[in-house]
């Protein structure tokens, strides 16, 4: 019997899940590369070399399925062996080989790549999953080609626990749809865009284990708490029968809160309204999170629809997903936050020069600004869909007058450009600016004058507050949201706010954990938004408070000068007046249950690295400029 081992994370998505480790492959990563043209016709011959026994391989391990009776797992192979050969990925590989003189790998990268964007696009399910399939045979034509090791290829298991380093928010988009049961990585943070994504899904995620692959084998038994950090390999008896009961008695809970708070309004007891939006970054999220009571948008992260892309979405694109957020939302207000791409979200067709600092750099409203043909196609689609429905417009990451100067005055020359051209478009479309750096918190009478709105993201704000990354777990102890000065800097914030008369709301992550309502609400918040799953705890914890309770709550935090004074005073206080909300699972999105009936390979996390070039270059699939 393998000996018991714990391992202590961070607590990025909550929920107790149990079930045999997976490992995940390591990325394949590909420098584009050209060759001469005299290679030509030996990178053309390495290629079918590296394809036909990339089939041998995969027969080989086929037969051996076949033998152990693992008919789904040969099944499988034999799906993979068929997209191999089907000559698609050689066909078109080839051509690229021969008429732009790409390396076979880089190639083959760009190929799959678009094959699997492609029918990511298709809203057929069926196709959609084909996506991991095209992938999979990629990273084993990948491994073949480059001489790199073999990614496990044993049949995953639904409801298995992903053991990997790290994880980007592609990779939690990808794995997300494979039927995994939790994640667990090595790096990491709470905050990470790829923890954003698993917890928009309910999947338990532990980051920050250190050297975790190393003590972490196949099929290993895992208990996986993602509210308490705690992953647990090889429990023994009485350890697992411990997790199954609080397993269950949190879905209990979970039942018991959903029941309760789904159909009144969000009011607290003293009959103040608080608004409670969703933060979306999938628009399937849209129905489940007005089916959990959100009465609006707060954040659509439009960057996450586009991510995955080879290239980066038409106007046309962008309308019809607009329209169809606006649609889905029947009257509900939405508000779209401009691409905040940059730092670790970067679509494969965007290339900024990272330099050592890339969440310091060219990310967010300084990428649109730079970049004014992309910003303004984005802009043109969000005004033509401001037709049919609601809808305010957002910009990441502010942190001057100018920059939010000069973001509404390509907004009002988008809008001038629509009206010569006759197209229909809402002229009340409200701006809003993210409060997401320390300037901005500090000068928010100031960009009061220019923007009829805010939103505080603290996933940034604290980060940057702190000079902390928020997906370093080395660091990640630095970044405390109830350390006094992200206090201070709220309470700064939300003041100068309400004293301009401006809508101040919350959608950084404390928006969505109940332990903070009453900080924020406190504070003079009365907007908040979050991720759909979160919104049933918090309305809960809302309904039964009054606000003056929280208020005094938090004048006593006010006075107090550490970090830890204030999470025992707030966390204290909110364990004993919240005990049901503060330990209840995540509510399961419904939209998104279908994604886990399906056995699959392991994941296929595939970058395609840009050579360095100069500044804010788009790549096409070619690697030539579109920008
Ligand atoms: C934030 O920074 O708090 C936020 C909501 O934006 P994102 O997490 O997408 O950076
Ligand atoms: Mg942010």
């Amino acid at each position: 019997m393998k000996a018991m081992r714990r391992f202590k994370g961070i607590g990025a998505c909550d929920g107790i899940v149990i079930g045999p480790a997976h490992m995940l492959a390591a990325k394949v990563i590909v420098l584009d590369r050209c060759i001469p043209r005299e290679r030509v016709q030996d990178e053309l011959i390495r290629l079918a070399e590296s394809i036909e026994s990339t089939d041998q391989r995969l027969a080989v391990l086929g037969q051996d399925l076949a033998q152990r009776e693992e008919h789904e797992g040969n099944h499988l192979l034999e799906c993979h062996r068929l997209i191999l050969k089907s000559g698609q990925i050689a066909d078109q590989s080839n051509k690229l080989i021969r008429g732009e003189c790409f390396s076979a790998e880089s190639a083959v990268r760009q190929v799959v790549d678009t094959m699997a964007a492609t029918l990511d696009k298709l809203s057929d399910p069926y196709f959609q999953e084909r996506v991991e399939d095209i992938q999979a045979v990629g990273d084993q034509l990948l491994r073949t080609i480059l001489g790199l090791s073999e990614s496990s290829l044993s049949v995953f298991t639904k409801g298995a626990i992903g053991v990997g380093s790290t994880l980007s928010p592609i990779d939690a988009l990808r794995l997300s749809r494979m039927g995994f049961a939790g994640i667990v990585t090595e790096r990491g943070g709470k905050t990470s865009h790829a923890a954003i994504i698993l917890r928009g899904l309910a999947l338990p995620y532990v980051p920050g284990i250190r050297d975790l692959c190393d003590h972490v084998h196949p099929e290993d038994t895992l208990i996986v708490d993602g509210g308490r950090g705690e992953v647990i390999a090889n429990p023994d008896h009485e350890t697992l029968i411990l997790f199954q009961k609080r397993r269950d008695a949190k879905i209990g809970r979970t039942r018991k809160l959903l029941r309760a708070s789904q159909t009144q309004p969000t009011v607290t007891a003293d009959g103040v309204g608080i608004e409670i939006g969703a933060n979306i970054e999938r628009l399937a999220e849209v129905r489940t999170a007005v089916d959990l009571g959100a009465k609006s948008i707060g954040l659509l992260r439009t960057e996450f629809l586009y991510l995955n892309c080879p290239q980066l979405p038409t106007e046309e694109e962008q309308y019809r997903d607009a329209v169809a957020a606006l649609t889905a939302l029947g009257g509900r207000m939405a508000t779209f936050r401009t691409l905040d791409i940059g730092g670790e979200k970067l679509p494969p067709c965007v290339r900024i020069p990272g330099g050592p600092n890339p969440s310091l750099g060219v990310r967010a409203i300084r990428f649109s600004l730079r970049r004014p043909d992309i910003f303004r196609v984005q802009l043109r689609a969000l005004y033509r869909a401001s037709a049919a429905g609601p809808m305010r417009i957002m910009f990441p990451l502010i942190s001057s007058v100018a920059e939010l100067c000069a973001a509404r005055q390509v907004c009002e020359s988008v809008q001038e450009e629509l009206e010569r051209e006759g197209v229909p478009y809402s002229r009340h479309v409200p701006i809003g600016a993210m409060i997401e750096t320390p300037s901005a918190a500090l000068t928010i009478d100031h960009l009061a004058k220019s923007c009829d709105f805010f939103s505080i993201g603290t996933n940034d704000l604290i980060q940057y507050a702190f000079a902390a990354d928020r997906d370093n777990h080395d660091v990640a102890h630095l970044c405390r949201a109830l350390h006094p000065a992200v206090v201070r800097l709220l309470k700064h914030a939300i003041d100068a706010a309400n004293f301009a008369n401006k809508p101040i709301a919350v959608c950084g992550d404390i928006a969505g954990d109940s332990a903070f309502t009453w900080v924020l609400l406190g504070l003079g918040v009365r907007e908040l938004s979050m991720s759909p799953c979160d919104i049933p705890a918090v309305r809960s914890v809302i309904l039964a408070t009054r606000l003056s309770e929280a208020e005094e709550m938090v004048a006593e935090a006010l006075e107090l000068e550490s970090a830890r004074e204030v999470e025992d005073l707030v966390m204290g206080t909110m364990r004993r007046r919240f005990p049901l909300e503060l330990a209840v699972e995540r509510a399961e999105p419904k939209a998104h249950r279908h994604h886990f009936h399906r056995q699959i390979h392991p994941p296929i996390v595939a970058t395609v690295r840009r050579e360095a070039g100069s500044a804010l270059e788009t790549v096409s699939q070619h690697g030539g400029r579109r920008g």
